[in-house]
């Protein structure tokens, strides 16, 4: 028989799922509960050399199961400690980037926690400060924060980090993108020199190897997913259209009822909110989630989206990292991300669980460069879904098609086109290519501040660090 008390590594070798790498007691329990009972890849991988104390640097994405991989060792460990908190202290501090991340760890805390005496608390942006100081005031176990308003209530003497033994960096890379990264320095001096450090991006900029350098010991690495690629059920491909028909060639799409549960993804917050708008005026229903809506909004749209109450959520890159739905059948990406990497995170979104999932990508030919980076990072040439331009790319090959999307326009009948525009000639694909500025109808990214002053100021002045949650 299993003794649930059984100390990591010793008779591993009659243990089995979570138990052989040193899970015992009642977060074993909890975890089988939940349904998890053989580890996940990441959690084999970084579980013991966490119980052993070890700090871990590592590559893995929303989905691979990095949140019980770093959850699970450290309430392990508050556990076999028993309460010891003081006053206005956390003893484990998780990081992450975003709120909806933030609210999706403490939920899979509180689950694999169930029936263990463990204390958590979320620190956000967006909601009342006083319930948040009020819940910490005791001291908690676990908090779960956003690097903003946690740095606020450090500085104003709420919390006190010199009793944090743990800390978790979650999604660096967005923290980096979101121009948290200093904030992230400071909070981490903070903390007891002690601690033990965990560091998960899903993708490895010189900056984020930086960072690891500065706070992780002698880290033990470890790695998922190969950097950047797509996972292989995903169906992928790309309909070539300008950005004013897009909103057709969407509607167009959504029609047709196969398209269950659809995450569109827009670049910017003004881009999702007129997407929005345009499909609730096409006769749509659809919630949408950006760095500008209340965390109350952003919560509700993503529990109706959850619940399937709407079919359709829009969000901004920013906003849906994180986010964790299952069942998503579609992603739509309505334009092409700024990073190259974020398209391989916004097709994650769907094909989770290894059910079949389609990522379509509408690209306006302003965008080509854009497409050809996210082409080279995934390794693949999209293949064509339909192309409303009339000007095929004669580097692509129309057998490339792939026979699982109806195309909605056949781009092989260069001389019967449906809109009415003569190939060749005047118009050929290069000039047309040409004809417009690289960045005509491009908007502000997400996160960027409007610009107030004269151009000269804009041109020459510094720009400010990208902020949002
Ligand atoms: P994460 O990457 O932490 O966001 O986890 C992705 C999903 O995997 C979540 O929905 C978890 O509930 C699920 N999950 C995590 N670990 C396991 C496991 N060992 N077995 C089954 N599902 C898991």
């Amino acid at each position: 028989m299993i003794n649930e008390n059984t100390l990591p590594g010793t008779d591993a070798g009659e243990l089995s799922g979570f138990a052989a790498l040193g899970i015992t007691g009642a977060l074993l329990k909890a975890t089988n509960a939940a349904g998890f009972t053989d580890p996940k890849p990441i959690q084999a991988q970084a579980i013991p050399p966490q119980l052993e104390g070890r700090d871990i640097f590592g590559i893995a994405q929303t989905g691979s199961g990095k949140t019980a991989a770093f959850a699970l060792p450290i309430l392990s460990k508050i556990i076999a400690l028993g309460t010891k908190r003081r006053p206005k202290t956390a003893r484990a501090l998780i990081l992450a980037p975003t709120r909806e991340l933030a609210v999706q760890i403490e939920e899979m805390i509180k689950l694999l926690a169930k029936g263990a005496h463990v204390s958590t608390a979320l620190v956000l942006g967006g909601v009342s400060r006083f319930s948040q100081v009020k819940k910490i005031a005791p001291g908690v176990d676990i908090l779960i924060a956003t690097p903003g308003r946690l740095t606020d209530l450090v500085r104003e003497g709420d919390l006190v980090l010199a009793d944090t033994k743990w800390l978790v960096l979650d999604e660096g890379d967005r923290m980096l993108d979101m121009g948290f990264i200093n904030d992230v320095k400071r909070i981490a001096r903070a903390t007891a020199p002690d601690r033990q450090t965990v560091l998960f991006s899903a993708t490895m900029p010189a900056e984020i190897a930086e960072l690891a350098k500065g706070l992780l010991k002698n880290p033990i690495r470890v790695e998922v997913a190969p950097h950047s690629t797509a996972a292989a059920e995903i169906v992928q491909g790309v309909v070539f259209a300008r950005t004013k028909q897009k909103r057709q060639v969407l509607s167009t799409m959504l029609a047709d009822e196969a398209m269950k549960s659809v995450i569109i993804f827009s670049r910017t917050k003004h881009g999702a909110d007129r997407v929005t708008k345009d499909l609730e005026r096409d006769g749509f229903k659809a919630a949408v989630i950006h760095g500008n809506k209340s965390q109350n909004a952003r919560q509700k749209a993503l529990n109706d989206f959850r619940e399937g109450s709407v079919r359709i959520l829009v969000a901004t890159d920013i906003a849906a990292r994180g986010i964790d739905v299952p069942g998503i059948s579609h992603v739509v990406n309505f334009d092409l991300p700024d990073e190259a990497e974020s398209y391989v995170h916004r097709i994650g979104r769907t094909g989770r669980n290894g059910m079949d999932g389609i990522a379509i990508t509408l690209c306006d030919p302003s965008e080509n460069s854009k497409l050809r980076q996210v082409e080279r990072i995934i390794r693949t040439k999209l293949p064509i879904v339909a192309d409303h331009l009339g000007s095929p790319d004669p580097q692509r090959n129309p057998a490339e098609k792939n026979e699982r999307f109806e195309p909605a326009n056949d781009r092989n009948d260069r001389n019967g086109r449906r809109d009415g525009r003569r190939p060749g000639g005047q118009n050929n694909g290069k000039k047309r290519f040409g004809d417009k500025p690289a960045f005509a109808g491009e908007r502000k990214p997400e996160g960027a501040k409007p610009f107030k002053g004269n151009n000269k100021r804009r041109f020459g002045g510094k720009r400010p660090a990208a902020r949002a949650a």
